[in-house]
């Protein structure tokens, strides 16, 4: 409380009501648009109190590479390593995805560029890209932090997931697809456990879209982009036409494997044998001793080795298998907590706890 003024005496303000005020949690000195801490002054759009307002996926301008400290590595993919960085002035976590490719400095110029534009994509069902640059040969994605990881880091944890939870995980995976075949006109092309990442609060969201396809699309450096194959639908393989239920063919292997906790094809000696495999053999089908006859359905919906014979991500999603267990109410965002491995995660207080 501050001490009550003496007519006619100045009175020292309360400590709370000077400092304490203008002091975020982070120790950045915020007074309205101003914004002062250990790396220097910013003025910033003006927010009602307390820390500097979230940057919000489409904010570009307020993202640049200088402003993110580098926390730790996270992941390691088939383009690059992705970084948890955390913005200096909002405190906010990202992922920074880093791609470096071995291609002429013009294409990959080209590359960043449509990246920026394809990435804009704005669904809870899909992460957000943030901001896209391109600096000395090198690309950097700023992406929306999943605090789980991808359905591939959370499936070394707990081997298999069980029906009732894959339903629920498998109606956010559609309806990012929905959202990217029928609103965005994409298809995402690289459908696969490490791709779809999930956060403490149970949501699951597509991550990577266009970047594949946009590195795929670009002749030169096709050589030099080591995505997987493992995924890839048979009319890819064989390099007929594919489309949208190509990622149908995938969303089914990746069930598949979720359920099962191994990769339905058995391990071959190259990739070339596994290729063959998934055009020449019978698809592979959940055993229908071990699982509900509605879950066999659906992956033999998605396991259409004729592209014409798959369903449409709008079809799969009404199909009875992802409704079969809403009475149990599942709760994702209690299961991705206590059954996932100790990820980088946010307590309450938005700050890093590294468990
Ligand atoms: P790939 O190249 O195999 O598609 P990525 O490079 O996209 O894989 O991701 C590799 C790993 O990095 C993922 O398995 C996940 O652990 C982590 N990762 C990627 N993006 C994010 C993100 N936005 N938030 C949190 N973790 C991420």
């Amino acid at each position: 409380m501050a001490p009550p003024r003496k007519p006619g005496k100045l009175a020292l303000p309360s400590h709370e009501s000077t400092i304490g005020k203008f002091l975020t949690e982070s120790g950045t000195f915020k007074d309205g648009e101003l914004l002062v801490n250990k790396d220097g002054l910013r003025i910033v759009s003006q927010s009602d109190e307390g820390e500097a307002p979230p940057i919000e996926p489409l904010d570009h301008n307020q993202l640049s590479l200088d402003d993110l400290d580098a926390i730790k590595v996270i992941g390691k993919g088939s383009s690059g390593i992705v970084q948890l960085v955390r913005h200096k002035w909002t405190v906010q976590f990202f992922a920074l995805k880093v791609i470096q490719l071995n291609i002429q400095e013009t294409v990959r110029k080209q590359i960043a560029q449509e990246l920026k534009i394809s990435l804009s994509a704005q669904c809870q069902y899909v992460v957000a890209c943030c901001q896209c640059f391109y600096d000395n040969g090198v690309i950097s994605i700023v992406l929306e932090y999943m605090d789980g990881g991808s359905l591939s880091d959370f499936l070394k944890t707990v081997k298999t997931i069980p029906e009732p939870y894959l339903a629920a995980i498998c109606k956010q995976v559609l309806k990012g697809l929905m959202y990217l075949h029928h609103e965005k006109h994409i298809i995402h092309r690289d459908l696969k456990p490490s791709n779809i990442l999930i956060n403490h609060m149970g949501e699951v969201k597509l991550s990577d879209f266009g970047v594949s396809a946009i590195i795929a699309s670009s002749s030169a450096q096709r050589d030099t982009f080591t995505g997987t194959y493992n995924y890839m639908a048979p009319e890819r393989i064989s390099c007929q036409k594919h489309g949208y239920v190509s990622d149908i063919w995938s969303l089914g292997l990746v069930m598949l494997e979720c359920a099962t906790g191994k990769f339905p094809y058995p391990p071959r000696e190259s990739i070339y044998e596994l290729l063959e495999a998934v055009v020449e053999h019978p698809p592979p089908s959940a055993p229908s001793d071990q699982f509900s006859e509605e879950f066999c359905s659906f992956i033999s919906k998605c396991m259409q080795k004729k592209a014409s014979d798959r369903s449409t991500a709008q079809i799969l999603s009404t199909h009875p298998f992802l409704s079969m267990y809403d009475d149990l109410n599942i709760d994702l965002a209690s299961y991705f907590i206590t059954a996932g491995s100790p990820l980088a995660t946010f307590n309450s207080s938005n700050r890093y706890d590294d468990r």
